[in-house]
């Protein structure tokens, strides 16, 4: 069928790619994946191709597939992002911005006149003399894993034994950490939703609720503020996660994720646009959507791989007992820890949708039975 509804190709098709296929669906999109397995969370709903994202004809074999590209992780090669932008395809972000969420030190050096912990590159621990600080793998981090807390110089150069060169971070004695999700489409319209606080367990994001609610007005503002500034300056194309750390009134920049995020997952239900659908429309160039929340607050838990296998089951239970929550499973292999899916919950009142929240998610893992 031939018509002017452009073909968005998503390298990448995991859970991210799979929660773009409805908004996709609805706003007549078509969507291509490009998928390292067919098994994969988003192939499992999606026209894909199976390759490899780091070998450039693959890319380039996919690329002329689609109108436009995009991305649901960090991990394609930079070079390969640039070869693309030569050969003249619609890559968005652009190489120019994505950089900066695939290298942290570089977004580091990059933002540095914004408030963030202090930073530097070190392949050795001599003249490292003030612990604790956070140690970072320059790229390819996530869940925690590339971040460590070093007491002592004995540990960092343990790290760097086994790892090579490192970010060292000043470790921020943070209050509470918090995400702002914005938006930006190629003509420079940009939004935000709500910041959101992120409740994080041994590195693992594993609630989040919206609007952070200890973050004033002021500083609500100020976060989003510093969020649109970013997304201005770099020049990000589509929806960005801005993570920040609230230490009384001063927010310190944590990192950057260019794509959507597990802050925004809330927006699914809780958003008149979700962030799924705010990216396809930034990506492609079209208005963005209305960012307001549906209620006053909203809450998502993070679906961690537990004991149970079986997902399907505690719907019966989970269903019937809070007919509100609304499940997203991503179909992926239920390992430990490993996040498998969410619940979004909305409501007025904090303490009592982040109850409920928890009880899904100890029940969805096995760790209570009724
Ligand atoms: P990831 O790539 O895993 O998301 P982050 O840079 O977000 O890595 O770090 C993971 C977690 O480590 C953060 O959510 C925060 O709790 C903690 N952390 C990171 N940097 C610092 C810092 N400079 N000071 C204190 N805690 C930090």
């Amino acid at each position: 069928m031939s018509d002017s509804f452009p073909t968005l190709g998503i390298i990448g098709a995991g859970q991210l790619a799979r929660m773009s296929v409805p908004p996709a669906a609805a706003l007549g999109i078509k969507l291509l994946l490009l998928a390292q397995s067919t098994e994969d969370s988003g192939a499992q709903i999606a026209n894909h191709i199976v390759g490899d994202f780091s070998d450039l004809a693959t890319v380039i074999d996919f690329a002329k597939k689609c109108d436009v590209l995009t991305f649901e992780h960090e991990l394609i090669p930079l070079s390969i992002i640039k070869s693309l932008e030569a050969e003249g395809f619609v890559v968005r972000p652009s190489s120019k911005a994505f950089i900066f969420s695939q290298d942290k030190a570089q977004m580091r050096q990059r933002l540095s006149h914004f408030l963030a912990p202090k930073s530097r590159v070190v392949m050795s621990a001599k003249g490292v003399d003030e612990y604790p600080l956070i140690a970072k793998s320059i790229s390819g981090g996530y869940d925690g894993r590339g971040v460590w807390k070093i007491e002592s110089r004995q540990e960092l150069t343990q790290i760097i034994a086994e790892v090579g060169k490192v970010l060292i971070e000043e470790f921020i004695d943070f209050d509470y950490e918090i995400a702002v999700m914005v938006a930006r489409s190629p003509h420079g319209q940009a939004a935000t939703w709500a910041p959101t606080q992120t409740v994080q367990v041994n590195g693992i994001c594993t609630m989040t609720i919206t609007p952070a609610p200890e973050l004033s007005h002021e500083l609500s503002m100020k976060a989003q503020k510093l969020a649109l500034d970013i997304a201005h300056e770099i020049g990000v194309v589509g929806v960005m996660a801005v993570e920040i750390f609230v230490k009384g009134e001063e927010l310190f920049i944590n990192e950057l994720a260019m794509r959507p995020h597990n802050s925004g997952h809330w927006t699914i239900e809780g958003s008149v646009t979700s962030q799924f659908e705010q990216h396809l429309r930034a990506v492609l160039d079209l208005p963005l959507g209305n960012p307001a929340m549906l209620a006053p607050v909203a809450v998502m838990g993070n679906i961690l791989g537990g004991k149970k296998v079986d997902m399907y089951r505690p719907y019966l239970h989970l269903m019937a007992r809070d007919p509100d929550l609304k499940f997203h499973l991503y179909k992926k292999e239920v390992r430990l820890s490993r996040k498998i899916g969410h619940v979004n919950l909305l409501g007025n009142d904090v303490l009592e949708l982040t109850h409920r929240v928890q009880h899904a998610l100890d029940y969805m893992s096995g760790e209570i039975d009724e």
